[in-house]
């Protein structure tokens, strides 16, 4: 089965690592693009992550810059589709600017990793600022936890990488050229921001923008008795398995969701290099 991708370009965000003072603490991240990834063939279509909210990019000074036509409804739109017509979603991870577009689709399975979760049991306490928990709490009896590597369809696999978080994976998609890799947020790490910045620095950063960063004591019973429920207290995440050096040896291709990149491409040829990442581990999001 060959199939083709739509790079669905979701606008671009700046993130600060500002006090409520005004002072930055470290350099900010600017005008990070942000991409989906639909994969369409005869078969079907699977959709690779939903983007993020522009209402809601934390911490004091962060902001989004989307233009109406890069919301994921009107980039559905702009291809003719409805999200009633997306019956598979694969998350790469659970970050807050993956998953704001979860809730558009009535009928989607998600299919993540089970380590995606067991990750919330050691999280240390800045990364619970990474996730929007309001994005798929609701969404719960549609996940498909997955235990490492997995066909999702023929085609489209995907396998699990670690690295940038516990249960992160990238989506192999077989083309006419080779096999391409949706690799989402791979080769950047975030490790050294918990120790690179103070602890109430993080307590103010979940305080500012009414509290949007912050989990309720609700949110975290019900993903406990989720995880309970999927015996997913059982055992302890995954470690790191596949770099993303070793990633690109496999692949003909490789596209992140932060690449700069066109707004829309179809891929028809799978034999370029790709042009960013060059192997190194960088810290964006
Ligand atoms: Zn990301």
């Amino acid at each position: 089965m060959s199939w083709q991708i739509h790079i669905l370009a979701n606008g671009r965000f700046s993130i600060r690592f500002r006090t409520q003072w005004g002072g930055d603490l470290l350099p900010s991240m600017e005008n990070i693009p942000s991409s989906i990834f639909l994969a369409y063939s005869a078969s079907g279509l699977v959709l690779v992550d939903t983007g993020f909210d522009p209402e809601d990019v934390g911490g004091h000074g962060s902001f989004a810059a989307q233009k109406r036509t890069e919301s994921l409804e009107e980039l559905l739109k702009s291809l003719g589709l409805v999200p009633e017509d997306v019956g598979d979603v694969i998350m790469t991870h659970l970050h807050w600017d993956h998953t704001a577009g979860m809730r558009l689709f009535p009928h989607a399975r998600f299919h993540v990793q089970a380590d995606a979760f067991r990750a919330f049991l050691c999280l240390k306490p800045n990364e619970e600022t990474y996730y929007r928990p309001q994005h798929w709490l609701p969404l719960l009896d549609r996940m498909v936890l997955i235990e490492g590597d997995k066909e999702i369809v023929p085609g489209i696999r995907v396998r699990r990488t670690g690295g940038h978080c516990a249960g992160h994976q990238v989506v192999l998609v077989e083309t006419e050229e080779g096999t391409l890799a949706l690799a989402g947020d791979l080769p950047f790490d975030y490790s050294g921001l918990w120790s690179s910045l103070p602890a109430d620095f993080w307590e103010d950063y979940r305080r500012c923008k009414g509290e949007k960063t912050g989990w309720s004591d609700e949110q975290w019973k019900r993903l406990r008795a989720f995880m309970k429920k999927n015996k997913l207290m059982d055992a302890p995440c995954g470690t790191r398995e596949v770099s993303f050096s070793r990633l690109r040896r496999g692949c003909a291709r490789i596209l992140l969701t932060h690449d700069p990149g066109p707004f829309i491409l179809t891929v028809k040829s799978g034999n370029s290099r790709p042009d960013s990442g060059k192997g190194s581990r960088r810290m964006l999001p």
